[in-house]
């Protein structure tokens, strides 16, 4: 890392970020803005190689410039330093092309070790954050599950059936459907909820709530 682009309205800290740069960096020079104007006008005629962006700068968001940094410099990798840990904040950050995210009210050391990581590519993100994005990607996971097992009302109604133990024939009867019919519903039921067995469908079926255990 040769130079580093440092965009920071609060002169302590950003005394302080320099500080901690030169630490992680040593020999690195330093460019300072504090402002959002200062920092475009940097971006569009230096070539940094890390870049520390705050997000709430007195003329506009920084997320305007790193959205600037990722498309001038590929290479270059876009650290947020801020005091917003909020989706509001993390998510544009990181649509815009930020590679990292850390939380000023951390202990120096710890910014300290998460910029160094950059260099082994491991991404800057302080825990609080790293934890958000997992959580994110977990319910993600867990919704697109769900989405896939959503029956229709015909095939919940198909399931409570085969879960109070009716055979292919008497599904049909009682949902006036032909025995083709009901053996296609049944078929898709099994499909959707991933099960081979009626024992595990009347298991699926008690858990979505399709039948009453205790009846
Ligand atoms: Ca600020």
């Amino acid at each position: 890392m040769q130079l580093g682009l440092l965009v920071e309205d609060q002169a302590p800290l950003a005394r302080w970020l320099m500080e901690t740069l030169q630490e992680c960096f040593p020999g690195i020079r330093v460019e300072h803005a504090a402002t959002l104007a200062a920092g475009l006008r940097l971006a569009a005629t230096e070539t940094p190689q890390i870049a520390l962006v705050d997000l709430g700068l007195p003329d506009g968001s920084g997320i305007d410039l790193i959205r600037d940094l990722a498309s001038r410099h590929p290479a270059c990798h876009i650290v947020v330093t801020t005091i917003y840990a909020d989706d509001q904040h993390l998510f544009p950050a990181l649509r815009a092309g930020a590679q990292g995210y850390l939380l000023k009210d951390q202990p120096r050391e710890k910014i300290v070790q998460a910029l160094r990581g950059i260099t082994a590519g491991e991404p800057p993100l302080s825990a609080s954050i790293a934890r958000r994005l997992l959580r994110v990607f977990d319910t993600e996971t867990k919704s697109a599950d769900v989405a896939e097992k959503r029956l229709t009302p015909r095939e919940q109604q198909t399931l409570s059936l085969i879960a109070r133990g009716y055979k292919i024939a008497e599904v049909a009867t009682s949902m006036g459907i032909t025995h083709n019919t009901a053996h296609e519903f049944i078929k898709s039921v099994y499909r959707k909820l991933k099960v081979t067995s009626r024992a595990e469908a009347t298991l699926e079926a008690t858990r979505l709530g399709l039948v009453n255990p205790h009846l």
